[in-house]
Order: C-alpha cells, then structure tokens, then sequence
C-alpha cells in the first residue's frame, strides 16, 4: 500500500490502512444488522464524500434495506466554510421508516446539525447517524446521536476513502493525513 499521497499541491501520509477500514466498516455493518434487522431501515448516504462508505457499509449490514443519496454541503478547501447548501436529491417518503444517515466525515457537526431537523420534520421511526469519521476537537454540537463512528482522528485534514481535497484523492482505498500544517 502506498505510504503517501499527492492531491493538488498538498502532500498527505498514510493513517489509516485499507484492511483497518474494513475490519472496522465490518464490526459497524454488524452492529446495525443487530439493531435493524427485519426493520428494513433507509441507508442515507450524504454526497459526494460517503459513496464508498456508504456502498461497503451496507454490503456489511447484509440485510433488506433501501439505499438512496442525498448532497447537502458545500466546502472548498482544507477549512469548512460553514456554509451549506438546501437538501438536494430525497425523493424517499421517511414517515415512520428507520433512517440512517450516512456520512464520510463529523467536523463542526455543523452540516449534520442543519440536516437532522430537516429529515426528522418527515417523522420518520427512528433516525441515527454513521460517520465514517469524527473529529471530537472539531465538534460543535455535542447532542448529535453520533451512534455509529468509524474512527475518532485529531483535527487535520485528510483524504481517501471517498474525501477529497478539491476534487481529488477521493479513489485512495486508505486514508492519509495533511503532512505539517
Ligand atoms: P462539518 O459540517 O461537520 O464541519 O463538516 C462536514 C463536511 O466537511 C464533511 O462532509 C466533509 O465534506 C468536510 N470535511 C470536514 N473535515 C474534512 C477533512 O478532514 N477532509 C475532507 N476531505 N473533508 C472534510
């Protein structure tokens, strides 16, 4: 596996391996088979970031589900702007579904925190949330049901595994962290 990465102008390193994501997306995938089982839960997944987690999550839930995509933010460069667009793309009914949400990384939670009023106004059973990634340091709202998270990383940017530093780097089946800085 390579041990760095190119994106743009930026140098990353190696942090997290291909196999230790998919032992740990493995050990989420069981964990939900647990709670929703039989529930025939919606798998949300937030664009562009998650396709990958999103597609090797449920593939590890194993179970009857729907699986839709929904794009919500826009963030340019290695700091998030705060700004968000509308929810683009929900055409599932969610009234009395189980709703995961499915997102590649939690930063501020600032994204999250906009989006779960908007999906919980359709009354849907049940909503959680699995994060790929979780920034603590970075985190604003401490009340988010951060239920499912893949790995807890320090406050740096990375990439891999569907993040991308301005449209690049998203292919990498490893995650790599932003060397200095
Ligand atoms: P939040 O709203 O939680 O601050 O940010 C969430 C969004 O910011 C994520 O969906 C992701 O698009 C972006 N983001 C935050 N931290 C990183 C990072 O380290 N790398 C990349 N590629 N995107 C990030």
């Amino acid at each position: 596996m390579r041990q760095t990465a190119q994106a743009h102008d930026l140098q990353f390193e190696l942090y997290l391996s291909e196999t230790a994501i998919q032992v740990r997306v493995s050990d989420l995938g069981k964990a939900l088979q647990q709670r929703y089982a039989q529930q025939h839960p919606i798998f949300l997944g937030i664009l562009n970031g998650a396709f990958m987690f999103t597609a090797d999550l449920v593939r590890a839930f194993g179970e009857e589900c729907e699986v839709a995509f929904i794009k919500v933010a826009s963030y340019e460069g290695t700091q998030s702007t705060g700004e968000i667009k509308t929810l683009i793309g929900l055409t599932n009914d969610l009234q009395n579904r189980h709703v995961i949400v499915v997102e590649d990384i939690v930063d501020t939670g600032n994204t999250m925190a906009r989006l779960m009023p908007e999906l919980q106004a359709q009354q849907p059973a049940s909503i959680a949330l699995a994060t790929f990634l979780l920034k603590p340091d970075a985190l604003l709202h401490p009340y988010l049901p951060l239920d499912y998270v893949g790995f807890e990383i320090p406050n740096k940017f990375v990439i891999g595994y569907g993040l991308d530093y301005n449209g690049s780097g998203r292919q990498l089946a490893a995650i790599y962290q932003l060397i200095g800085h």
